[in-house]
């Protein structure tokens, strides 16, 4: 490909992306904000939504020069009426929503014997129940638009499974499922809908995990690193910008892991 047809097509993408008015759960820090940033940086206009206040009103804050702005949301995805207060925010200042990105998550590993059902709860309703309150809202306002990207955050784990994390990947499983049928039933309102499913990415959520298991996992990863939350993004912004014509479809980002 000659460098002209590449620059046309980044500028394309970025065309695509520019203005563009961006949802981004869970991005007050990690990946989520990652994926913000990179938005920021095609021209989007970036909501920054998180439960954490601090963090939220912090990183909108720092972003808030970048492309074409930020808004900062406090939202607890699990609470319906936390939700539609910030689409109803977000409809107020901007006036539309092309792009979501359900990417808020926690864990709560244990082994299955020894997982309790708050354990459990506490990941389904983060992790699944939260893309079915927050998706809902947001399609009705891009079904009036006939337009819109969904872009899901799952993980390899609701793919292949994992120890101690039964709950995670019946979770990220079933936004699976869930994505592939809005694909389905959106699809003649020309709104797609896309999963990214990271492997092992460096984030708080993976340093908690500790130096031994980290570097037991890196041995395992064939491009034998971690992810970063910017390779995330990479991803995010395809489906968000060039793949106009994908939809229904799981992306692994996960440097060659498929265990
Ligand atoms: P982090 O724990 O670093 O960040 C998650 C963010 O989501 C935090 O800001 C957190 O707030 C916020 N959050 C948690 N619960 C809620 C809620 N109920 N409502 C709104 N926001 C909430 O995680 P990562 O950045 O690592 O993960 C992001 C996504 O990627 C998750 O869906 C995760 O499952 C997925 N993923 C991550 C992988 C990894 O290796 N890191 C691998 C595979 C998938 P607070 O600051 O209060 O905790």
């Amino acid at each position: 490909m000659s460098a002209n047809v590449v620059a046309e097509e980044k500028e394309a993408c970025q065309a695509k992306i520019t203005n563009k008015v961006a949802i981004v759960t869970g991005s007050g820090r990690g990946i989520g904000r990652a994926i913000a940033e990179a938005l920021l940086a095609q021209g989007a206009r970036v909501v920054i939504s998180d439960i954490n206040e601090e963090t939220c009103n912090n990183t909108a804050q720092e972003l808030k020069d970048l492309g074409g702005g930020t808004l900062s949301c406090v939202c607890n995805v699990t609470q319906s009426e936390s939700v539609e207060a910030m689409v109803a925010k977000v409809m107020e200042k901007w006036g539309q929503i092309d792009i979501l990105v359900n990417n808020a998550g926690i864990t709560r590993d244990n082994l299955y014997m020894k997982m309790t059902e708050q354990e459990w709860q506490a990941v389904i309703d983060t992790n699944l129940t939260s893309a079915f309150k927050v998706t809902k809202p947001v399609l009705k306002v891009m079904s009036k638009q006939r337009s819109g990207r969904i872009i899901n955050i799952a993980s390899t784990t609701g793919v292949h499974g994992n120890f101690g994390q039964v709950n995670y990947a019946a979770a990220k499983a079933g936004l699976i499922g869930f994505t592939k049928t809005v694909a389905l039933e959106y699809a003649s309102r020309t709104i797609t809908a896309n999963v990214v499913a990271p492997g092992f990415i460096d984030t708080d959520m993976t340093r908690a995990l500790g130096e031994e298991i980290i570097n037991k996992f890196k041995e395992k990863i064939p491009l034998k690193r971690m992810g970063t939350p910017a390779d995330i993004a990479a991803a995010v912004l395809f489906f968000a910008g060039a793949g106009s014509y994908v939809t229904g479809q799981v992306l692994e980002v996960n440097g060659g892991l498929y265990t």
